[in-house]
């Protein structure tokens, strides 16, 4: 977890595991440090997890790449288009 200023984001190599490949985490099941933990498994964060590890995971088959290599640049586009919110739309939309 990455802190902002006035938010914090969730990285996406927080939802891919180290070890194993072609597998993607969402929830209270992610990689964190304690503290981020306590913010980041609440309801609204484990959705947007779940969503963005789901659009990860389609993105990743059609783009016939491991979840680990997906360009996560295509993620964000993908989210923003769907409605999703980031902290970094102004990085995707520039
Ligand atoms: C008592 C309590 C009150 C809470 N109150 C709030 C609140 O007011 N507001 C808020 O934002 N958050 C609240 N939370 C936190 C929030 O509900 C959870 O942190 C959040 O639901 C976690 O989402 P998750 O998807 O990671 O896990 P879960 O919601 O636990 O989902 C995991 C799912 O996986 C299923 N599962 C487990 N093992 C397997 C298996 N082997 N095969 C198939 N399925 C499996 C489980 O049955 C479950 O449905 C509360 C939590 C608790 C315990």
């Amino acid at each position: 977890m990455e802190w902002c200023g006035d938010c914090y984001d969730i990285p996406y190599r927080s939802l891919i595991p180290e070890k194993i490949e072609n597998l993607i985490v969402a929830g209270r099941c992610i990689s964190t440090t304690h503290e981020a933990m306590s913010a980041i498994r609440v309801m609204a964060p484990c959705m947007a997890m779940g969503e963005a590890a789901g659009r990860a995971a389609k993105l990743a088959v059609r783009q016939n790449v491991l979840p680990s290599q997906l360009d996560v640049d295509l993620l964000r586009k993908e989210l923003i288009e769907k409605g999703a919110y980031l902290n970094s739309m102004e990085m995707v939309q520039s």
